[in-house]
């Protein structure tokens, strides 16, 4: 059934729970094995090229791309969607397009639906989530818009509930922290051992940002 082709990766990373996104957890491992499949594979499939040319890479993923240490086949694509920019104003002229942003997107919107369709049909599934205390927000937020679209009516409420019971805890516990931290720099309590609260701005930073 179309719902579920990506219910394994998805029921994967479900089953951690180190207190991580797990959705994170799929947009970093969606955006890895895009980088790979752009230097490797994609390189001899012509619509694969064709979209490359066009839509060419941000600069977090040219950068992630240089990373890869694959001179040779980055250079093959970089001739190509250079020639493409100069023969094109209306791609020259728009930088906002990345090949590996469209693709890991594209993905993620079906692991959305897929999700939810695994929420709402098994029950394995539902302890999984359940057992899941931490989404961060682009993830919730984005997760909130799925279920609009893809539950019904009596079971969208359910679930966003879910949605803000974990955000809910997670933004009590990140102000508490961020409290103690900023207590820190009051005199009074200069020494103090700040334990797991020195984290409580990187904690806060990565709760916004999501799979960065
Ligand atoms: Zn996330
Ligand atoms: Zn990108």
């Amino acid at each position: 059934m179309k719902e579920t082709i990506y219910s394994i990766p998805i029921n994967e990373s479900f089953e951690i729970t180190d207190g991580q996104c797990p959705v994170c957890r799929l947009h970093r491992r969606l955006t890895e094995d895009t980088l790979e499949y752009v230097l490797g594979a994609a390189m001899m499939e012509p619509d694969v090229r064709q979209r490359t040319n066009a839509l060419g890479f941000c600069p977090e993923h040219i950068t992630a791309l240089m990373q890869k240490q694959k001179r040779l086949p980055l250079a093959l694509l970089l001739e190509t969607h250079f020639k493409k920019l100069a023969e094109s104003e209306k791609h020259l002229f728009n930088a906002s397009t990345c090949y590996v942003c469209d693709r890991v997107n594209g993905f993620l919107s079906a692991y959305y639906g897929n999700i939810l369709y695994l929420w709402r049909t098994e029950e394995a599934f539902r302890r999984k989530w359940n057992a899941q205390d931490y989404l961060c927000r682009p993830h919730t937020a984005a997760l909130a818009n799925a279920a609009k679209e893809h539950l019904a009516k009596k079971e969208a409420p359910v679930f966003l509930a879910s949605l803000r019971e974990k955000a809910g805890a997670s933004l009590k516990s990140m102000t508490e922290s961020l409290e103690i931290f900023i207590r820190s720099f009051d005199h009074r309590f200069a020494g103090e051992d700040l334990g797991e609260h020195k984290q409580a701005v990187q904690n806060a930073a990565a709760f916004l940002c999501g799979a960065k």
